[in-house]
C-alpha cells in the first residue's frame, strides 16, 4: 500500500511514526472527514429529496426544536436510518487497534470526536464525545435521558424505531429530543474538560479529518501547541495552518492502518 502514495507523503507518515513512536501522551481529535469516509454525509453535503429546502437554522439548534418539534425530530429520525448501516473504516479499526496497543505499552492514547456516529465504538475505541451521541435521546425540558433509545449501542439494531412521532418525557411532559448538541448550544462540561486535559498534556495532538482552524478543534490544538505539543493534521484537503508540523494529506482511512502499523513495528 505504501508503494501507492508518493515518496513526500511515505517519508511525511515515516516521521509521523517515529515522532509518535517515541511520546507516550497522544490526544487525537477526529472529526466529519472520518465519518464521511464511511458514507455519512456531513452537514455541508447537500441535503437531499425531502429535506434539500432546509438548512441548519430549520434543523439542528434549540431554537429550530421549539418552533417545530416534528420537523427536527423527523429529520433526526431519517438521519439515524441513513446511518444505521454504516460501519467503521480502516481508519476507526486502526485507532482502535492502537489504543489496544497502548495498552501493553507505556503509551496514552486519548480519542475525542466531534462526530455524533458511534463508529468509534463499533470498531473498539474508548472514545470522549464534544458533540454528543446520535443514538441518544434526551428530554428536551429537564435534560433527563430518555429510555426510549432508537438505539442503545450498536449491537441491537434490529430494535430500532425510526418512528417520527414525538416522545414526551414521563417527568415534565416535554418533548424527547435527541442527545447531540446543536449550533449555539455549550459543549457537554465533562466532555470537553477530558478533551482539555488530554489537550494539554499530550506530545503529539493529531487532527483527522477536521480542519485545526474551526472550533472547537482549533483550541484544541492550540492548547497542545502551547504546551509544547507536535501537531500533525491528516486530512485529504488540510487547510494551511502554520501551527501544524506534520500534514499528511490524504484520508484517514489510507494514512492511519499504515500510520499504525509503522508506529506498532518501531
Ligand atoms: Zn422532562
Amino acid at each position: 500500500m505504501l508503494a501507492e502514495l508518493s515518496p513526500a507523503l511515505i517519508a511525511e507518515v515515516k516521521l509521523a511514526a517515529k515522532l509518535l513512536a517515541a511520546k507516550q501522551h497522544i490526544c487525537i481529535l477526529t472529526g466529519a472527514g472520518i465519518s464521511a469516509e464511511s458514507g455519512i454525509p456531513t452537514f455541508r453535503d447537500k441535503q437531499t429529496g425531502l429535506w434539500e429546502n432546509y438548512g441548519v437554522e430549520d434543523l439542528a439548534t434549540p431554537e429550530a426544536f421549539t418552533r417545530d418539534p416534528k420537523l427536527v425530530w423527523s429529520w433526526y429520525q431519517w438521519r439515524r436510518q441513513l446511518v444505521a448501516d454504516k460501519a467503521p473504516n480502516p481508519a476507526h479499526h486502526a485507532l482502535a487497534q492502537w489504543q489496544y496497543h497502548a495498552q501493553t505499552s507505556d503509551q496514552q492514547v486519548t480519542l475525542i470526536t466531534q462526530n455524533v456516529d458511534d463508529l468509534h465504538e463499533q470498531a473498539g475505541s474508548s472514545v470522549t464525545h464534544l458533540h454528543g451521541h446520535l443514538w441518544r435521546n434526551r428530554c428536551g425540558q429537564c435534560q433527563t435521558p430518555s429510555q426510549d433509545q432508537p438505539r442503545t449501542s450498536y449491537d441491537n439494531r434490529n430494535t430500532m424505531s425510526f418512528d417520527e412521532a414525538l416522545l414526551t418525557c414521563p417527568h415534565c411532559g416535554g418533548y424527547i429530543r435527541p442527545d447531540i448538541v446543536w449550533f449555539g448550544e455549550a459543549l457537554p462540561i465533562q466532555a470537553w474538560q477530558i478533551a482539555e486535559e488530554a489537550a494539554a498534556n499530550c506530545e503529539v495532538f493529531i487532527s483527522i479529518g477536521t480542519s485545526s482552524l474551526v472550533y472547537p478543534a482549533a483550541g484544541l490544538a492550540q492548547l497542545a501547541k502551547q504546551n509544547g505539543a507536535k501537531i500533525i493534521e491528516i486530512n485529504p484537503d488540510p487547510t494551511p495552518n502554520t501551527i501544524v508540523d506534520i500534514t499528511l494529506a490524504e484520508k484517514a482511512g489510507v494514512i492511519l492502518p499504515l500510520l499504525i502499523e509503522e508506529i506498532t513495528a518501531l
